[in-house]
């Protein structure tokens, strides 16, 4: 396997620098044999040229730790790409964006360190696994629920980093953080918001502080690592009220939107619904080869026997109401009412009441890792990328993003799986883009696809909210208000707090200036 090394180390220095770590950290957690640097590639890479190729992997047990690789780092100018379990699945995994970087992985700090259940409040460390806080919370009878991704591998404070979704009132994932603590890039230890009092009992109960608010500041950066995460719960509900419909055409998702948004802005609907295609069933449950083996995407009458034969409409609609019965029956009329104004079909509803075992039916944030099965659905060796623009809660709007989008996915023979996320006043579309890695013409197609969706939503006034490694820059670039005044901005403030440029390079398009020649 071909290597990579920190830009401008040859292979002796950097041999010495992961002694020096060694002599800190123990020999056992260097990670640097062939698998090891294997082990953290992304493992939906879809480009034969490796361009995010690990240099290779530290796994610190402490926050001490982390310091002291930190200093090792700066002294023999070794970047860093801080992890918590890598599981950013579709945006890049555990690969740093810049070939040669040291993979951080914070899996083995993997500690609850507190869970309030009175105020509904947890502190985390990096490793915590959504499937370790749902476990120590049922072990536990705890009534307070989590909110997951719907591939719930990774971890809880990554995740939350990286802006994630969930689907239940709390699915805002960053919204939710209260305080962190971070190791700076000059090896600093830093409390945010509450916690930068001494012995302060109010760390995870107010998010500001006092004078600049900094959490937000630390996500989708590369300001410092975060080895402590407070994180806000929600204190389980009475009872769930599920309403669910099929909706049979794709002009559909126009007057749903426009049917959601009100009432989500209103808070009948308290929680980021996700309203998919049949494509998001059919290519979790099913293989392309079972429905068509021809080239181009799945034309329309493959699509129509899909839907056929799952029972599936265009559009899955799945909505459920959070509080008590009474609450949510009548909230549930007012959906219906909305919903009546375009529609004659009625809700399927599943109920759930607290006592009754948490599946995904009852609404809860109960971790999934099923939603990854869509990536065998193009054969071979599956991986998926998705192109994930931040729209507004407007029915023609979206009609038309969706026409669009479709469009160019036909053009390069892609088949087409979309899914619309609707939060407080915007909605996150999801495109996802499914492809069989070793098929180089498909991947390159995906490739091409994706930059021309980037290019199409920013003329149409859309932007990406989260984007893969390849495509950070490119995704940067077009937040270019007033010359690129943000990332002028990000820019600069990169090279007050880590001049030599140690915390991964080149994250969300943002390069410390001893690199910035070098984008790529
Ligand atoms: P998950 O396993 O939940 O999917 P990842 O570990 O893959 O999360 O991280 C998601 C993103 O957040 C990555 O871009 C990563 O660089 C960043 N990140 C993760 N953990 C940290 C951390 N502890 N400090 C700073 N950045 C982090």
């Amino acid at each position: 396997m071909s290597r990579a090394f920190p830009p401008g180390l040859s292979e002796q220095q950097f041999e010495r620098a992961l002694a020096a770590f060694a002599a800190v950290i123990g020999s056992e957690a260097v990670l640097s044999t062939d698998s090891d640097r294997h082990a953290y590639r992304d493992i939906y890479d879809h480009r034969p040229q490796d361009r995010h190729l690990p240099g290779a992997g530290l796994a610190p047990a402490s926050v001490e730790e982390v310091q002291a690789i930190v200093r090792i780092a700066s002294e023999h100018r070794v970047p860093l790409w801080p992890i918590s379990r890598g599981k950013n699945m579709g945006y890049g995994g555990s690969a740093p964006r810049l070939a040669g970087t040291v993979v951080l992985d914070l899996s083995r700090m993997n500690r609850i360190l507190d869970i309030d259940v009175k105020h509904g409040h947890v502190l985390l460390e990096p490793g915590v696994t959504f499937f370790d806080l749902f476990a120590v919370l049922q072990e536990n009878d705890i009534p307070l629920w989590l909110s997951v991704p719907s591939n719930s591998l990774g971890s809880v404070v990554g995740n939350a980093l990286d802006r994630g979704n969930g689907y239940t009132p709390y699915g805002d994932h960053a919204s939710k953080v209260c305080g962190m603590e971070l190791v700076m890039p000059d090896a600093t230890l830093l409390r945010t918001g509450m916690g930068a009092l001494p012995d302060s009992v109010t760390w995870q109960l107010y998010k500001y502080g006092y004078g600049p608010s900094w959490d937000q500041v630390f996500m989708q950066s590369n300001y410092g690592i975060v080895t402590k995460m407070g994180l806000w719960l929600m204190p389980e509900p009475e009872s769930t009220l599920t309403l669910k419909m099929q909706c049979p055409n794709e002009e559909d998702i126009g007057w749903i939107i426009d049917a959601v948004g009100p009432l989500r802005r209103r808070n009948i609907i308290q929680h980021n619904p996700n309203i998919g295609n049949f494509m998001q069933f059919a290519m979790t449950m099913t293989s392309r080869s079972d429905w068509y083996d021809g080239a181009g995407a799945v034309p329309a009458e493959v699509e129509a026997a899909i839907m056929q034969k799952l029972g599936l409409g265009w559009w899955h609609v799945n909505l459920t109401l959070y509080g008590y019965d009474e609450v949510n029956e009548f909230h549930a009329g007012l959906v219906r009412k909305a919903f009546a104004e375009h529609t004659s079909q009625p809700f399927e509803v599943h109920k759930w009441h607290r006592g009754q075992p948490l599946d995904i039916e009852s609404g809860a944030g109960v971790p999934m890792t099923l939603p990854l099965n869509m990536v065998n659905w193009a054969g071979g060796r599956g991986g998926h990328l998705e192109f994930s623009p931040v729209l507004p809660q407007d029915g023609a709007r979206c009609l038309r993003q969706l026409q669009r989008s479709r469009a160019l996915f036909r053009q390069y023979g892609v088949d087409y799986y979309g899914s619309y996320t609707v939060g407080e006043r915007h909605v996150n579309k999801i495109n996802m883009i499914v492809f069989n890695k070793d098929d180089a013409d498909q991947t390159q197609r995906c490739h091409q696809l994706f930059h021309d969706l980037v290019a199409e939503g920013a003329a149409d006034g859309y932007g990406e909210y989260r984007t893969h490694l390849s495509y950070m820059d490119t995704v940067a670039a077009t937040y270019s208000f007033n010359d690129h005044a943000l990332l002028r901005l990000n820019e600069q403030f990169k090279d007050l707090v880590d001049p030599k440029g140690i915390i991964a390079p080149g994250k969300q398009g943002i390069w410390p200036k001893t690199l910035r020649e070098r984008k790529t």
